[in-house]
Order: structure tokens, then sequence, then C-alpha cells
């Protein structure tokens, strides 16, 4: 439990026996370690990308029950100018592990481990040491019965788990035995957020990085990490209508005429698809207002854009 927060008791009456505690999701890029923490919440709070790399700020996502919160960590991705892969992987899950009450630790089981894997487990064994430890089996729609207990054996290898629990993050399968699984393992507690409160991230920081990620969908592989998005504006303007002003940067202007597209066509596809995220987020229905602009090279003189994803 990170020190500065204590358990807030005058919150409402819970019951004898209530669990609550901080759970460090950690593994390398891509295993879907934001994927299982937005099923289990049932909605999403984190981002999710076929390239590693998207998850940019430390983000709890909470689920509770009557009996237990649990509050997950999502560690955050990755700058590459700034770190080796390796290195900074191994540095979100250290800092998030520091303040946890409990470690799970994902992989993809649909391929063996890699040197990733093994790092992340090496922070698992260091930083992890006076807490349970569950190894989570992700993916395993995509594998067969018996290559699952073989690849099992592998990641088994890695640290010495308390708990596995095979799920699919895609599909929910298994993910209720994985939630008492970490109740079970909870420590007795008040909880430590409103039982209505899904995450501690502002609604227009989730914003921005839903309209990142469509950004990201859209343009796959033609824009590099090259794209931040800023709330400008978030206003409910009426009982069933939320007005949203958000600015995306990028650093050239060939990237800005891709994100605009011929006739604008895929600022509008862009738009369109960011509004129904958005609107499953404000539960009204949203005006969205688009705007690009050019910041050359933010990523180097104005790297906190990147960071800081609202205004
Ligand atoms: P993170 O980098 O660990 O946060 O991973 P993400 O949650 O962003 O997921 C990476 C990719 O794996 C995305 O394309 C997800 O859709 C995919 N993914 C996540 N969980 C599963 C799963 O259980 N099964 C399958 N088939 N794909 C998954
Ligand atoms: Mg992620």
């Amino acid at each position: 439990m990170p020190s500065e927060l204590t358990p807030q008791s005058d919150l409402q009456e819970y019951p004898s026996g209530f669990r609550a505690g901080y759970i460090a999701v950690v593994g390398r890029p891509n295993v879907g370690k934001s994927t299982l923490i937005n099923r289990i919440i049932g909605q999403k709070v984190s981002i999710v990308s076929e390239k590693p790399q998207t998850t940019r700020s430390r983000l709890l996502g909470i689920y509770s029950t009557p009996q237990a919160q649990l509050i997950f960590i999502d560690t955050p991705g990755i700058h590459k100018p700034i770190h080796s892969l390796g290195e900074a992987m191994v540095k979100a899950a250290t800092s998030s592990l520091k303040d946890a009450d409990l470690a799970a630790f994902l992989v993809d089981a649909s391929v063996p481990p890699t040197d990733e894997d093994a790092l992340a487990a090496q922070a698992v064994k260091t930083h992890a040491k006076n807490i349970p430890t569950i190894l989570v089996l992700n993916k395993i729609d995509l594998v067969s019965g018996s290559k699952l207990q073989e690849m099992e054996a592998l990641y088994r290898e890695l640290h010495q788990f308390d708990h596995i629990v095979p799920v699919s993050a895609l599909n929910g399968d298994n993910l209720d035995t994985l939630v008492s699984t970490i109740i079970s393992r909870l420590p007795d507690s008040p909880p430590f957020y409103p039982p209505d409160q899904i995450t501690d991230q502002p609604e227009r920081a989730i914003a921005a990085e839903l309209i990142r990620e469509q950004v990201l969908m859209h343009t796959y592989q033609e824009v590099p990490h090259a794209v931040a998005v800023v709330v400008d504006e978030y206003k409910q303007r009426s009982e069933d209508m939320t007005y949203i002003l958000a600015t995306i940067y990028v650093e050239k202007d060939s990237q800005k005429g891709i994100i605009i597209g011929a006739g604008g066509r895929m600022l509008k596809a862009i738009g369109q698809a960011a509004r129904l995220e958005l609107e499953a987020l404000a539960g009204t229905r949203v005006y969205l207002d688009l705007r690009v602009k050019v910041r050359k090279d933010w990523r180097k003189k104005h790297p906190k854009l990147g960071l800081m994803t609202y205004t």
C-alpha cells in the first residue's frame, strides 16, 4: 500500500472481513496487461494496442465487489530514446511492485518466454519478496491444452510463483478464478476508493487516451509514436450532451497530412470512432471537436506533452 494513502474508512459502511489492496500487473509489453484490467473492470480505462509502448502513465484500475476492492496498477509504456526497452520495463515493474500488496505477473502463454519475460520475472524476484505472486498465463484462447502445459512448465521456471492461473483477457475466460485468487490473498482492509470509482485518472485523461488510441489504430504504421493528444475542453453541456475539444499534436507537416487525410476523411474516421468510445465514457452523446497541430520535435523539446495527455 502506498504510504501516502490511508484507507478511507469513513467512505461508507463496509462489511467486516472486507479486503482491499494494490495489485501490480507486471509483464513485458504486449502480453495483455491493459486488456486484462479493462476486462475485469468492464470498461476501458487503459489503452490497448497491438503495438507495444501505448500505456504511458501509471494507471489505477479499480474493481469493487461487495466484499473486496481490487486496485490494479497498470505499468507504463516505454520510451525507447530514454532507456533501452528492457531497462525501462524493469523500472516500470519495479516502481509498481514497491506499492503493491500482490504481484500479478502476466505472460503470453501462446509463445515461449522471451528475454524480456525473464527480465520482468527478475524484477518480481527482487521486488516482490514479501508479497504473494500470481503467474497469469494469458491468451489461452490461442493455445491448445497440451501446448499450454508445455508453456506453463517453461514459465514456472522463471520464478517460484504462489499461484498459477490461466486466462484469456480477450474473451474473459477464467477471469473469475483470477479475481477470487487475488481476493484470497489481499489484506483485510477498508476500501480506498468509493465503490463506483473505476480509475484515478480524470475523465479528460481517459478521453485523451481514447482519442490517441484511435489515431494509432487508424494510422497504423504511418504515424510513429509522434502523437500526443491534449483535451482542451470537456464540458457536459446538457443532460445528454458532452462537448469535447481536443488537439492532436504531431511533429511534422507530413504527419498532419496523414492524420487529416484526403478531403479530411481520415480525421473524420478517427473522430467517429473516438466519439463512440467517448460516449461510453461520458454516458451521454458526445460532440467531438478535433484539431491537428504540428509542434516540431515535441518529443525532444516538450517531453512532458507525451506524459501529460490533458491540460
Ligand atoms: P500490454 O502491453 O501488456 O498492456 O498489452 P495490451 O493489453 O495492449 O494487449 C496487447 C495485444 O494483445 C492487443 O492486441 C490485445 O488485443 C491482445 N490480447 C490481450 N489479451 C489477449 C488474449 O487473452 N487473447 C488474445 N488472443 N489476444 C489478447
Ligand atoms: Mg498496456
